[in-house]
């Protein structure tokens, strides 16, 4: 049985028809770059985030450096974040000129440990990007509290959570602003690239739409020096048409996180992902951790079960970031996370049987050794 690690077809073909109406309704409004389908989308990601504005852009990578550029980080400034998230969200700290300061994670959630931060904090700390990894929300409450002590901006990386909850509220909308990808693999994932920044700040909201079309909100009267950052129409199209099937599909997630729950429980020396109690997750990743991870993923492969890892090594330890001088040790949690992390098959559409599959499977490979 063959148990490919995402699967984006299945689920295209349950949306065929209605996505090529939606595409073929940007074509006859010759709506390409930007438009009403984005203008569309926008105001459905909002509702759907709890948020007055939504505001689309090109990619979650943009959402995260206009958010920033939006929030008046500068050169010099210096901005707290997870060091075992995806580059982009430091990327972006660094695009703004300023520095990205890493913190390291829980164990259990694989996520920014809030204790960790007052440490973190000196006089240029402008601003924390706490990441929602693999679709858990980070413990934001304490985060939210240290921040506001500090005057410091919240800004969230959403990009792995379209949909969780921290304490009932949806992710993206309890900072300064939430950032969200939408590259096609993500829990809602366009057909292209794009992304958006959520927030109920109606001001950052209108700096950043002009920020994303050349520093423009009226077209050639420029009041300050922006970028081309704006959404496709045919990404809007497409995302209007997706949103409406994210809860179900955010579901099917969460039911085969609970399958894979049951089928694993009994393995020895296998951690499973931890739910924790003030989150909904929406598990854009069901990472399970173990030694020998490795040669676990290889042995999986030749029985046709493909996993990944998310991320092999964490950003301190990324030849981008040498610079920073930051070597092994310098966060414990978060390199033994990278070394022991397999992230499994996991997508809504995926069957009871495969599931169970893996299950047997990552058993007996773990059972051998
Ligand atoms: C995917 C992702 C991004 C970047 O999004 P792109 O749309 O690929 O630019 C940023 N942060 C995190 C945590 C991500 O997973």
């Amino acid at each position: 049985m063959k148990v490919p690690f995402l699967d984006l077809k299945i689920q295209y073909e349950s949306i065929k028809e209605e996505i090529a109406q939606a595409l073929q309704e940007v074509l006859d409004k010759t709506a390409f770059a930007g438009g009403p389908f984005v203008a569309q989308f926008e105001k459905e990601f909002a509702a759907f985030c709890q948020c007055e504005y939504a505001v689309g852009v090109s990619s979650g990578t943009a959402a995260l450096w206009l958010a920033l550029l939006g929030l008046e980080i500068d050169p010099g400034d210096e901005v707290i974040t997870a060091a075992n998230t995806f580059i982009a969200t430091a990327e972006a700290i660094s695009y703004c000129g300023a520095r990205p300061v890493f913190v390291d994670v829980d164990d259990q959630t694989f996520n920014m440990d809030p204790a960790l931060l007052e440490a973190a904090i000196t006089k240029k700390t402008k601003a924390i990007i706490p990441v929602h990894l693999y679709g858990q929300a980070a413990d934001m409450d304490p985060i939210m509290e240290i921040a506001r002590a500090h005057k410091l901006l919240v800004i969230e990386d959403a990009s792995q959570a379209h949909g969780a909850e921290y304490k009932g509220q949806i992710v993206g909308s309890i900072g300064d602003a939430g950032c969200y990808s939408f590259y096609p693999g993500k829990n809602l994932g366009a057909y292209g690239e794009a992304g958006a920044i959520v927030t109920n700040n109606g001001e950052l909201a209108e700096k950043i739409r002009s920020l994303r079309d050349h520093g423009q909100l009226k077209k050639y009267y420029h009041s300050r020096i922006g970028w081309n950052s704006r959404m496709d129409g045919f990404q809007g199209a497409i995302l209007s048409v997706k949103l409406k099937y994210l809860p179900k599909w955010n579901e099917g997630r969460r039911k085969n996180a609970q399958i894979y729950n049951m089928v694993l429980a009994d393995i020895d020396r296998l951690v499973l992902p931890l739910e924790a109690e003030y989150a909904k997750h929406v598990y854009h990743i069901y990472a399970v951790r173990t030694n020998n991870r490795d040669q676990i993923i290889k042995s999986l492969a030749q029985k046709d079960i493909y996993c990944g890892i998310h991320y092999p090594v964490p950003l301190h330890l990324q030849e981008a970031y040498s610079f920073m001088g930051l070597g092994k040790g310098s966060f414990p949690v978060t390199e033994k996370c990278a070394d022991e992390i397999i992230s499994l098959p996991m997508f809504a559409e995926l069957s009871r049987e495969q599931i169970e599959y893996v299950g047997e499977e990552l058993g007996n490979l773990i059972a051998e050794k």
